[in-house]
């Protein structure tokens, strides 16, 4: 007999069994999930009807750097795999069968949609979560599930193509760095899993959670981030317009760049500039906010030349930090506590 708390639903049928039966009726290739933190327009065409973002990995990553780890230091995935839960903490546990929603959804997480979403957000800057996951994959996730948010990620892996010669292994593990406003997600190695724009707009954000190719309709990048948050300019350049079609893009400014480029701001609270203002960059030019068509405080930011949208990430480049050797220990520890209720699956609390 499985314990009551590893079933689904409880007191029903052991989930692999209910999993297998429902993905295979079931081919839902779109990660699509509405969530707190984004927007939902295309900020040009005030009637485009909202579309649920998707979250995608960016096309033109070709780097593989959260580090695969060798199989013999991960814990083996125990049976039976589903939902375990304990006070206020629930590790999810799936094997992919199809794509990664069919493989939440067949696991009857409480709200599988938003977890397939910002478990995608992590994992997406390494895998092409539409191309690459191969079927046997494994899925973990330790998260919280607050009322009416979307689901806290404390610690996620992803095993591609476990027990076979070309297994690899991404981690990410919830971490305040030192000096740090907000946690991020850290790998094994203390290396920072979502990458970072280079001289982007936000010098401080809590997480990005739409990348400009996660859905075709939304032609920007969202930085989810408490309101308030300071928003730089990231080139010199002018301030060409402000609170254009405010009703959908809230309080926004645009600014040319020297070298010809347009950036949008949208959802901000405050704009700190003026219509014609030549600004440097680094110029603070206002606060973040949650204005015009938003589902939470958070910044869009857009880039476009020539009428054409940009992708931010290859307009800036992007990086990945890196925790300092004296941040290793801290980080270290509060890894080996999430690995605990990862693999445990909180059964020793
Ligand atoms: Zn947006």
């Amino acid at each position: 007999m499985l314990p009551e708390s590893l079933r689904f639903p409880p007191g029903g049928k052991p989930w692999l069994l209910y999993g297998l039966f429902g993905a295979s009726l079931v081919l839902n290739l779109a990660l699509a999930v509405k969530y707190s933190g984004g927007d939902e327009i295309a900020p040009e065409e005030p009637g485009q009807a909202e579309s649920a973002p998707i979250v995608a990995p960016i096309g033109d990553e070709t780097t593989i750097s959260n580090p695969s780890v060798p199989a013999n230091l991960v814990a083996p995935l125990p049976e039976p795999l589903g939902v375990a839960r304990a006070a206020g903490t629930e590790v999810f546990t799936g094997v992919v069968t199809s794509s990664l929603s069919v493989t939440f959804q067949a696991a009857t997480a409480a709200n599988p949609a938003a977890l397939t979403a910002v478990y995608a957000r992590l994992f997406a800057w390494d895998v092409d979560l539409r191309r690459d996951l191969h079927k046997g994959d494994t899925v973990e996730v330790l998260y919280e599930q607050p009322d009416g948010a979307e689901p806290l990620v404390l610690a996620a892996r992803l095993r591609s193509q476990p027990g076979t010669g070309t297994e690899k292994v991404f981690s990410a593990w919830r971490y305040q760095a030192p000096g740090d406003r907000f946690p991020s997600y850290w790998s094994d190695t203390g290396e920072e899993v979502p990458r970072r724009l280079i001289d982007g707009p936000l010098p401080d954000y809590e997480q990005i959670t739409s990348l400009l190719k996660d859905r075709p309709t939304h032609e920007g990048m969202d930085f989810k981030t408490p309101i308030g948050t300071p928003i730089v300019a990231p080139r010199a350049g002018r301030v060409t317009r402000t609170n254009w079609n405010h009703a959908a893009n809230g309080n926004c400014v645009e600014v040319q760049f020297s070298d010809g480029a347009t950036a949008k701001f949208l959802h901000m609270n405050e704009n700190g500039v003026k219509d014609g203002q030549t600004l440097s960059a680094g110029t603070e030019i206002g606060k973040t906010g949650n204005t015009g068509r938003s589902t939470g405080p958070h910044l869009h930011y857009q880039l476009e030349r020539g009428g054409r949208v940009l992708d931010p990430t290859e307009y800036h480049g992007t990086l990945r930090r890196q925790l300092p050797p004296d941040a290793m220990p801290g980080f270290e520890q509060a890894r080996k506590e999430l690995a605990e209720q990862l693999d445990g699956r909180l059964a020793s609390r």
